[in-house]
């Protein structure tokens, strides 16, 4: 296995940008008793993963590489924005992610549609715009034929297949199982001649995606889906007599290490597998894409938690703290899946001292489970102090839950200069006029 540890400096780095960006977000008053929630994004970190990302393929190939953000992930403007400048593209997955990543100015040439329920409607835009599209299954193909036939278009097309390896540690996550609802399940009776058969029938069909990681799958699962779709590529070519799938999208879901600041594995290490495992995807015959999503987010964003009340009960200490659910729904309901590193501030914003004590980190929602941590180990919380909750900006604060009408919290970014830490409004915190917006404020008098 090659997943090699980043120098243990790279996460040092990250930790020591962190601290002090949690130090200055008090300081300067961006969390405080009358903002108890507040959300950090490390800018020269994100800066750092995409450009190890794009090193990364770059090392084992002069193929061309389109590294599409897998927007889901974070859809932020600025966030996309920002790897665009990095060089990356974007995956999107419904009309209102290809919105985000045309607001953040992202072309049609850079961007791809995945998602397994597009409308019609959605289908045409997306040729309109020639934005790449990945078909789900045989219904879905059936509307690209009747959609080319109109009208011609620039958009590279291709087919999503499941190459139905088997599950990784978490299930919900799992894409590539025998009954996951993505893509044209290939093991099924007579699916592979289907598809080979799809593509010598349909001469626009040039690409051929598959996207079987996530947090929870091993990487030499993750390898193996590529290899199933590389020969899948392979085998079609040989059957029509010519290089008609001219690019493989290869899916993202490489996982994250939520258990320290090292960046493990690294997208090198991938890389580098995928080389030994697949060499002929990288030796220039084909176009990659990538669709990389949480790992190249999740270790830059920390939520900053005021404690509100520090109680006990029933002998057990309890931080009440403003974060909870709404930014971290995985880990409330399913916490053996998606653990979260915290760590504890005091009033200040500086590291808090002191023996561990076995405490819930607790927050504002009004129902039991709303913990992010149970019995952790941590320097005793006193009202008044902060929480960091770490490893955030993918799939958490960027997601908001909206149990008990919480409002979304303010997103700002960080850099370091010489002279100070230095932050940027990525999303300004949501006023409560927008809640009773959501809330059918316009039409009080609908149900009387
Ligand atoms: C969610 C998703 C991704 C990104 O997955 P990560 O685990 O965040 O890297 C990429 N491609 C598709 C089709 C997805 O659904």
């Amino acid at each position: 296995m090659t997943t090699q540890a980043t120098s243990p400096t790279v996460g040092a780095a990250a930790a020591r940008r962190r601290e002090q960006a949690v130090r200055a977000a008090v300081e300067q008053g961006l969390a405080g008793p009358d903002a108890p929630i507040v959300a950090l994004l490390d800018t020269t970190g994100i800066r750092a993963s995409a450009a190890a990302l794009r090193a990364a393929f770059a090392a084992v190939t002069d193929a061309p590489v389109l590294h599409a953000f897998a927007v889901k992930a974070c859809p932020l403007v600025p966030v996309l924005r920002l790897l665009r400048a990095e060089g990356l593209g974007a995956e999107v997955a419904s009309p209102g992610e290809l919105a985000l990543a045309g607001a953040a100015g992202i072309g049609p040439a850079d961007t791809v549609l995945d998602s397994p329920a597009k409308t019609p409607a959605e289908l045409r835009e997306a040729l309109d715009l020639g934005i790449a599209v990945n078909a789900d299954n045989p219904q879905e193909l059936a509307r690209l034929d009747a959609l080319v036939e109109a009208s011609p278009s620039a958009s590279p097309i291709g087919l999503r297949v499941n190459p139905q390896l088997g599950a990784g540690s978490i299930d919900a996550l799992s894409t590539a199982t025998a009954t996951s609802k993505f893509g044209v399940a290939l093991l099924d009776d007579g699916a592979r001649e289907w598809v080979v058969r799809a593509y010598a029938e349909r001469p626009w069909l040039t690409r051929l995606h598959t996207h079987s990681g996530s947090q929870g799958v091993a990487l030499p699962l993750m390898a193996q889906g590529v290899r199933v779709a590389y020969e899948l590529a392979e085998e079609i070519n040989a059957a029509v007599g010519r290089r008609q799938v001219d690019t493989l999208d290869i899916g993202g879901g490489l996982p994250v290490n939520f258990g320290s600041d090292e960046e493990t594995p690294t997208y090198a290490a991938y890389a580098r597998l995928l080389k030994e495992e697949v060499p002929g995807l990288f030796d220039g015959r084909y176009g990659l894409v990538t669709e990389f999503g949480r790992s190249l987010l999740a270790k830059h964003g920390t939520v900053l938690a005021r404690v509100e009340y520090a109680k006990s009960s029933g002998g057990r200490p309890i931080a009440v703290t403003h974060a909870g659910v709404q930014i971290a729904a995985r880990t409330v309901y399913a916490p053996a899946s998606w653990p979260l590193r915290i760590e504890a501030y005091d009033a200040k914003g500086r590291p808090k001292k002191g023996p561990a004590v076995a405490q819930d980190i607790a927050g504002p929602a009004c129902f039991a489970g709303d913990l992010l941590a149970e019995n952790r180990p941590l320097p005793l919380l006193e009202q008044g102090d902060y929480t960091a909750v770490l490893d955030t900006g993918a799939y958490y604060f960027a997601h908001h839950y909206s149990y008990n009408s919480l409002a979304r919290p303010g997103i700002y970014g960080f850099t370091d200069p010489p002279e100070g830490v230095r932050f940027a409004p990525v999303r300004t915190p949501q006023p409560i006029e927008d809640l009773i917006a959501e809330a059918g404020g316009a039409h009080a008098d609908a149900l009387l």
